[in-house]
C-alpha cells in the first residue's frame, strides 16, 4: 500500500536534502520519489545522507513540471508551513493519511507534495492539489526543513497503513470504493472542458480573472470525484454544449429573435 504513495520535491536546492528525504522514506517503507525541475543534483552529498537508501535515489524519478508529477494520483495533497490565500481544505498529518487509508485499497495512487526550501509552493501549484497538510508547530517558528516535513507526513502514512491496519485485522466492515478515483489529468480535463461550456453558454466571460475557475476546481477536488462521476459530468456539459449550439442555429434561422423566448 505505501508504495501507491509518491513524495513529490518541488524544485529543490540543496543535495542534502534529497538524500535525507530519501533516508525519511525508507525509514517508513516508502520508495517512490519524484524530483520536479531540481535545482540540485543526486549527488555524493545526497547519497551520503540517505544513509544507504541509495535504491531510493537511484530509482527517482524526475520530470518538468508539477501536473506530470501528479498526472496519475487520484489523490494530491500539498503542504505548507503557512497560510495562504484562498483558503483550501486543510488537514493534520493524520487527518491526510487517514484519507490515504481510504482511498488506497480502491487503487489509487497519491502524491505528498513538498515546496522549495526558501519560500514552499505557489499559490498556483497548491491549487492543484485536493487538500492540504500544515504539521501543527509553534506559530512564530512553523517553518520545518523539507525532509524533517517529509519524515513527519511519511510516519503519519506507516502509521495509518501499516501499524493501525495491522492492528484492526484484515476483516473490515462495509465494502470498498466501486470506482478508482478520477485521476489529476481527468480532473484537468474536466476543468478544460467546464471553462469551455461555461463560455459557450454565456455564464463566463473569458475577459475576466479566472477566480471562478479556481473555486470549481477547489469544489470538485474538495469531493475527489471518482472515475464514472467525471464521466458523468462531462456528459453533462456535453449535453449543456449541444443545447448551446443549436439555440445558436437556431437563432441565426430567425431574422428577429426574441430573448428569453424559449423560457
Ligand atoms: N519559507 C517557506 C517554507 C519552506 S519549508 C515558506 O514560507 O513557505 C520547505 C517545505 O517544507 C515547504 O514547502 C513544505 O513542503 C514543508 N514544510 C515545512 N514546514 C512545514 C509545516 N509546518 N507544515 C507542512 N509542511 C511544511
Amino acid at each position: 500500500m505505501l508504495d501507491q504513495i509518491k513524495i513529490v520535491m518541488v524544485n529543490t536546492t540543496h543535495s542534502g536534502n534529497i538524500g535525507a528525504a530519501a533516508r525519511a522514506m525508507k525509514n517508513m517503507g516508502l520508495s517512490r520519489l519524484c524530483l520536479v525541475d531540481p535545482i540540485a543534483a543526486v549527488d555524493e552529498e545526497a547519497v551520503q545522507r540517505s544513509s544507504r537508501a541509495e535504491d531510493i535515489l537511484h530509482n527517482v524519478e524526475v520530470v518538468p513540471s508539477l501536473e506530470d508529477a501528479v498526472a496519475d494520483c487520484g489523490l494530491v495533497i500539498g503542504t505548507s508551513a503557512r497560510s495562504r490565500h484562498i483558503p483550501w481544505p486543510l488537514m493534520t498529518p493524520r487527518q491526510a493519511a487517514a484519507k490515504a487509508r481510504e482511498m488506497i485499497p480502491a487503487g489509487n495512487r497519491v502524491a505528498l507534495v513538498f515546496g522549495r526550501e526558501s519560500r514552499g509552493l505557489t499559490n498556483e501549484e497548491l491549487h492543484l492539489c485536493n487538500a492540504h497538510v500544515h504539521i501543527p508547530t509553534e506559530e512564530s517558528f512553523s517553518s520545518l526543513n523539507v525532509a524533517q516535513a517529509i519524515q513527519v507526513l511519511c510516519y503519519e502514512m506507516r502509521l495509518a497503513l501499516v501499524t493501525e491496519a495491522e492492528e484492526e485485522g484484515a476483516g473490515q466492515w462495509g465494502v470498498a470504493w466501486d470506482y478508482p478515483l478520477a485521476t489529476h489529468k481527468e480532473l484537468d480535463g474536466l476543468f478544460q472542458h467546464m471553462e469551455k461550456t461555461l463560455i459557450d453558454i454565456g455564464f463566463l466571460d473569458p475577459n475576466t480573472p479566472k477566480q471562478l475557475i479556481t473555486r470549481l476546481r477547489r469544489l470538485y477536488q474538495r469531493a475527489a470525484p471518482d472515475k464514472t462521476e467525471v464521466n458523468i459530468l462531462r456528459g453533462m456539459l456535453s449535453a449543456a454544449q449541444r443545447k448551446a449550439a443549436q439555440a445558436a442555429a437556431q437563432s441565426d434561422n430567425q431574422p428577429h429573435p426574441q430573448q428569453g423566448e424559449e423560457h
